[in-house]
């Protein structure tokens, strides 16, 4: 983490879990725990569904609700489509973009990725761009040609001025609800490979303010180790996030 240069950001991935019914007592908990924390944003991004009863519980406090998913349309005849005007209207912050789960299970493409992230960034949202490489990619060492791809693909329409609004996971999907987590060295590489790919794009001052978290089996006895890397500067957590006693744990390593 470079608390002078930008935001810590831990983001809770619900996915597909959770139900209405049970989104009161879990935001009350964590508002209790972590609802005046410092120096940390917190993000709960939940399925659509859930989205208006947790902005209501979460009201006055000072954890964000994100969405998972989001059209890269603004409107219009696209049936079982959410638009960013409609999330942001809602009172939404934060969007996940990108996830290995939707690029693998839903073919969403870079292209699409793209089109999103402008979206997004068009409605006044935060893009959460989630990128990483399957353990086959790793083990053929084109990790960091892969990740560069996926960056440059997922910028290409965001100009300078909106890059301040703009956030990267890095996910490696061997890592994801696996169990595994990568080494914080490894997980530190890679976050630093994508501030050098910004730094390309847009130049030191840009990219040092960038957020870029590390996401992938990240819980509260790994998450100080994780977060110790210069270039990590967040956390975006799956399974850990489900209770909220275990994700303010992660949100406590975060403000240390
Ligand atoms: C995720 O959903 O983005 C994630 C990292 O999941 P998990 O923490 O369960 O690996």
């Amino acid at each position: 983490m470079n608390r002078k240069y930008r935001k810590t950001v831990i983001a809770g991935n619900w996915k597909m879990n959770m139900l209405p019914s049970e989104v009161k007592p879990y935001a009350d908990t964590l508002r209790a725990l972590a609802g005046k924390t410092k120096h940390c944003e917190v993000v709960i991004c939940a399925p659509f569904v859930m989205l208006p009863q947790l902005i209501k519980a979460l009201r006055d406090c000072r954890i964000a609700v994100g969405a998972q998913n989001v059209s890269d349309k603004d409107s219009g005849a696209y049936t079982g489509e959410v638009s960013a005007n409609q999330l942001r209207d809602l009172g939404v912050k934060y969007v996940i973009i990108g996830h290995s789960e939707r690029r693998s299970y839903f073919g969403e493409t870079d292209e699409m990725v793209r089109a999103k992230v402008t979206a997004a960034i068009g409605a006044g949202l935060i893009p959460i761009i989630c990128v990483g490489e399957t353990l086959e990619q790793r083990e053929m060492g084109v990790t960091k040609d892969l990740i560069s791809m996926q960056v440059k693909l997922a910028l290409s329409a965001v100009p300078p001025e909106k890059m301040r609004r703009v956030i990267f996971a890095y996910e490696p999907v061997w890592a994801i609800g696996t169990g595994k987590t990568a080494s914080a060295e490894e997980a530190g590489e890679v976050c630093s490979h994508i501030r050098a790919i910004i730094r390309s794009l847009y130049g030191a001052r840009i990219a040092r303010a960038v957020t870029i978290q590390y996401g992938g089996s990240m819980n509260k006895d790994n998450a100080a180790q994780l977060l110790s890397m210069p270039d990590i500067d967040g956390g975006l957590i799956g399974g850990a996030s489900l209770d909220p006693e275990h994700f303010a744990a992660i949100i406590e390593a975060a403000n240390q």
